[in-house]
This record gives structure tokens, sequence and C-alpha cells, in this order.
């Protein structure tokens, strides 16, 4: 392994690699040990300013947005042989500038090259729609691409879901600002130099770091930009969409989730307990599917919960380099307190620590939490209601589903839910019913990249995958052309009307 993290990271603009004006520069920690890992160019709004020109300029005067999406596939393909050949290097720095365990980055590597491959094809298949209208026109309709698109991303997952936003974004022919978190911006560096080496048209792909307040704000400001596409925090998406609402643009929100899992007493228990410990545990728990409140019926309560407890607190927590670690630190030290301090209402409101809930004595430095599990719940505490987006589940038991399904519902969430029930109507009816954008039934979380991906409620606006996306990045144009001499009125004739 002979791969360094760059001393310092610069913005990406109109081609060129560049420092931000004032020199400004902003620390970037390990999360496992909190030293710094280097520098990054603090973007405010003249680097949003050039770099919003420069996508600007490639989308009037460039090849990008007036040729088809044949013509754009191939430079997707291209990005995504260049991550594949750079997987370990991407999985390497996704683990050091984040704590989600290797096993875990090299999945999401892998996931984040497919989603390059997945739209290139699609932007090969986009096609529009005709509508002959009989003997007088002949009507069709065409997607175009709508302008320069803002791309704000979160510091949970960052390459994988930079590339759920690059990838339809250039298929459909928009360039593009690309705004990283700013506690995770290495592997964002890291593609932006796979994506110069696919020789993109200049200012199609462009990057400026920056925090939320300065560089996001300014590009959500800049009224040049026609699309913002925002992952994080349902309050940063409020924010937003309030400052973005003077220059009208489109929204696409993939924000918050407090996702319930519903465990009926007739559930295959062990794999509902499996599902729910990965789907709570992995990723450090900094998941936004996240099923982070176990909703268990009466019956099973005693089958599922001391299991689940037992369980939790035999998972590996620790250097997120060794293979058999399941639980890496949390991403910064703030965000530690902030998980920690749920932990610590928890008694407070009335719930118990049943285990976890500690720094793990053996790991002094860095933001590591144990696995934490919450038990004695009621619907109404905070932990019961908040994102609070680190290893922290809360258990809750219910009687009847119609019990279920209120306590699931009763929260102002609605991105995913988990059914774990071996009745049939039952799991329709219990999806049906259940408030969430995605249901998963006897599973946990997978995803084909063809499914509409996206939350209700205050989880979001909109929804990503397949098709779905090009219906956010492109426009339809409709275009009618007449076949015969229409019957037009003709004002101001003698004959007139
Ligand atoms: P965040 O809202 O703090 O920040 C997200 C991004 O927005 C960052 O790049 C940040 O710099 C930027 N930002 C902050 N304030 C801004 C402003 N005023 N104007 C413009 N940009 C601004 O979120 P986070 O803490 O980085 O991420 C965690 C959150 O993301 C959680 O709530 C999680 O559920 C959510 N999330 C949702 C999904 C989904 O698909 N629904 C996926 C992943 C994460």
């Amino acid at each position: 392994m002979n791969w360094t993290v760059p001393p310092r990271l610069q913005h990406f603009i109109g081609g060129a690699w560049v420092d931000s004006c004032d020199g400004e520069m902003f620390a970037d920690l390990n999360p496992a040990t909190g030293q710094v890992l280097t520098h990054v160019a603090a973007g405010g709004a003249a680097e949003v300013e050039d770099a919003v020109r420069a996508a600007a300029a490639a989308f009037r005067a460039g090849p990008w947005a007036q040729r088809g999406g044949a013509y754009r596939a191939p430079f997707l393909e291209r990005i995504a042989e260049l991550m594949l050949a750079h997987a370990d290097e991407l999985a390497w720095l996704e683990t050091l500038d984040t704590g989600i365990p290797i096993r875990q980055t090299r999945g999401q590597i892998a996931r984040a090259a497919e989603n390059f491959r997945f739209f290139a094809q699609r932007a090969r298949e986009m096609t529009g729609a005709t509508y002959p209208v009989p003997g007088r026109f002949l009507n069709y309709s065409v997607r175009q691409p709508v302008g320069v698109a803002g791309l704000i991303t979160p510091w949970n997952t960052p390459l994988m879901l930079e590339s759920w936003k690059l990838a339809p974004c250039l298929a459909a022919g928009d360039p593009l600002v690309l705004k990283p978190a700013e506690w995770s911006p290495l592997t964002a560096d890291r593609l932006a130099h796979l994506i110069e080496e696919a020789e993109l048209p200049g200012g199609v792909f462009n990057m400026v770091h920056g925090f939320g307040e300065t560089a996001g704000a300014s590009l959500v400001a800049h009224p040049d930009v026609r699309l913002i596409s925002f992952t994080g925090e349902t309050s940063t998406g409020r924010t937003i969409m309030a400052s973005g609402a003077a220059t009208l643009k489109r929204f696409s929100m993939e924000l918050g989730g407090k996702s319930p899992v519903l465990v009926f007493d007739d559930a295959d228990v062990g794999r509902a307990v499996d599902a729910a410990l990965f789907g709570m545990f992995t990723l450090n728990g900094e998941r936004c599917t996240a099923g982070s409140r176990l909703l268990v019926q009466e019956g099973a309560a005693a089958r599922v919960i001391p299991e689940l407890v037992r369980r939790a607190g035999r998972i590996r927590v620790g250097d997120p380099f060794d293979e058999a670690t399941d639980l890496g630190p949390l991403i910064h030290p703030e965000h530690w307190d902030r998980v920690m301090s749920y932990v610590a209402l928890a008694p407070q409101e009335g719930a118990r620590v049943a285990v976890g809930g500690r720094r793990p004595p053996h790991l002094p430095e860095g933001s590591y939490l144990e696995a934490t599990v919450l038990t004695e719940v009621r619907p109404e505490m905070r932990v019961a209601r908040e994102e609070i987006f680190g290893p922290v589940l809360a258990v809750m038991t219910f009687a009847s589903e119609a019990d279920g399904l209120a306590m699931a519902n009763d929260v102002d969430y609605g991105l995913a839910a988990y059914v774990w029930t071996s009745d049939l109507t039952r799991a329709h009816r219990v999806a049906d019913r259940v408030e969430a954008g995605m249901v998963w039934v006897n599973s946990h979380n997978v995803r084909d990249l063809r499914t509409p991906f996206g939350g209700s409620k205050m989880s979001g606006i909109g929804r990503e995958g397949g098709d779905l996306s090009f219906d956010f990045y492109t426009d339809w144009k409709s275009v009618q052309v007449a076949l015969a001499p229409a019957d037009i009125p003709r004002l101001g004739s003698s004959g007139s009307v």
C-alpha cells in the first residue's frame, strides 16, 4: 500500500485546481485519532461564482448539454473504470476519513462505480415521446438538460452519495458544481482527479469545498444555478429551500429518518434480529435508512429483545482498518457529543440503556462509542422521535397490528420501514399503511438501482433512482408541428374571426 493523503485539498473550477482567493483553509480530522489528516480550501461566494460561471459556459456553448446521452455515456463508463481501478485506494481514503470499517467501504466503492455504469446505460436509452394528432399535428417531446446543477452532499458514505447525484446529473447533460461535506472531503478530492482523468469537456464538473453556511449557501443563492440536489439533515433542507425560493430553484431533498422495524409475533425472529443489528450498527449507525426504532409485538418481545441486547454487546468496536471491526469511530468529536447527549437523555426520559452507551475502555482516543440499545422507550420520548444518527437503537413494544402501525407512523419522518411477519396479507397491509418512501418486507436494506429512492413527510421531497433521476435533472420540451394548414383566425383582416 503506497497511498498518501494529499497535504492540501483544492477546488476544481473550470478544469483547474485552485485555492480559495483569500487562502482560507480548514482542517479535516481523522475520526479514529482526532488528528489532522489534511487541510482543505474553504470556498465561499467568490469560488462559487467562478465555478457557476464555468458550468454555465459549458452549458451554453459546449457539447455536453447539446449532444445526446450516447455521447455522454462513455465518459461515465470511463469514470466507473477508473474508480474500479483505484477501488482499494478509494476504500482506504473513505475509511480513513469517515471511520467506516474497511470491509464496508469496499462494498460502497463498488456500488458507487456501479452508479456511473448504470446511468451510462440509462443515458443511452434516454428517450422522448411522440403524440400523433391524426391529420393535424405531429407532437413530440424530448428531455433536455435543465442548466447548472448544485449538488450538496453529507459526510456519511460520502463517495456513494456523491455518485448517486453525479452520475444521473452528468448522464442528463447538466454541468454541475459539487459541494462535498466538510467533515469527509478526501474521496471527493480523489474522485475529482479521476473525473479529470476521464477528460470531460472543461467546466462540466466543478467542485468547491467549504462549509454549508458559506460555500453551500452561496451555491443555493446563485441565480444561475437551476437545480439543487441536497442530501442532509431535515433542518438544513428547510433552510436551503427557503433561500432557494428567491431564484425559484428545483429541489431534490433526501433528508433525515427515524425508520421503524416492525417485528410481529409470527416473524422469523432470528432473521429479524440479524437484520435489525445490521441495519442499525453497520456504517457506524450513520445511515439515513437505519432502522433506529425497533417495534416488537408483545408476543415476540421475550424472544427478540434479550437476544438483540446480547448480540449488540458483542459487536466489535475498534480500528476501522481492522478486518474484524464491525463498528468504527463516529465522524467527528462534535457529532460524538451530539450522539452522547441522546444517550445521556435516555435515562432522564425514563428509558434504560440496556447495553453500550459508553466510549469503549480500550479506545481512549477517537470518536468511539459502543453499540447502544435503549429499552423501556416510550413513543413520546425524544430518543424515540428524533434522529440520533449514531449507533443507538430505541426499542419499544406494541400490542396489536394497529398499535404497531400507529407507533411506526407517529414521527415526523417517513424515509424507510422494515416489516417482519410470515403472514403474507399482513405484510402487504402494513407495507401499504406505513408512512415511508421505502418498505422492506422480511429483508434488510438492499436496493435495485432502478427502484425509486426517497422519503415521505419530513424525510424528503422527490425520488431518485432509474428514470426518476432524469425527471429531476431534465426538462421536457414539447414540439408541435402542423401537418396541414391549421385554421388560424385572421385578426385584423377584413373578414376577421
Ligand atoms: P447537514 O445537513 O449538516 O449537511 C449536509 C450538507 O449540506 C453539507 O455539505 C453541508 O456543508 C451543507 N450545508 C449545511 N448548511 C447549509 C446551508 N445553509 N446551505 C447549503 N448547504 C448547507 O447533514 P450531515 O450532518 O452532513 O448529514 C447527515 C444527515 O443527512 C442526516 O440527517 C441523514 O439522515 C441525512 N441523510 C439522508 C439521506 C437520504 O437519502 N435521505 C442519505 C444520507 C444522509
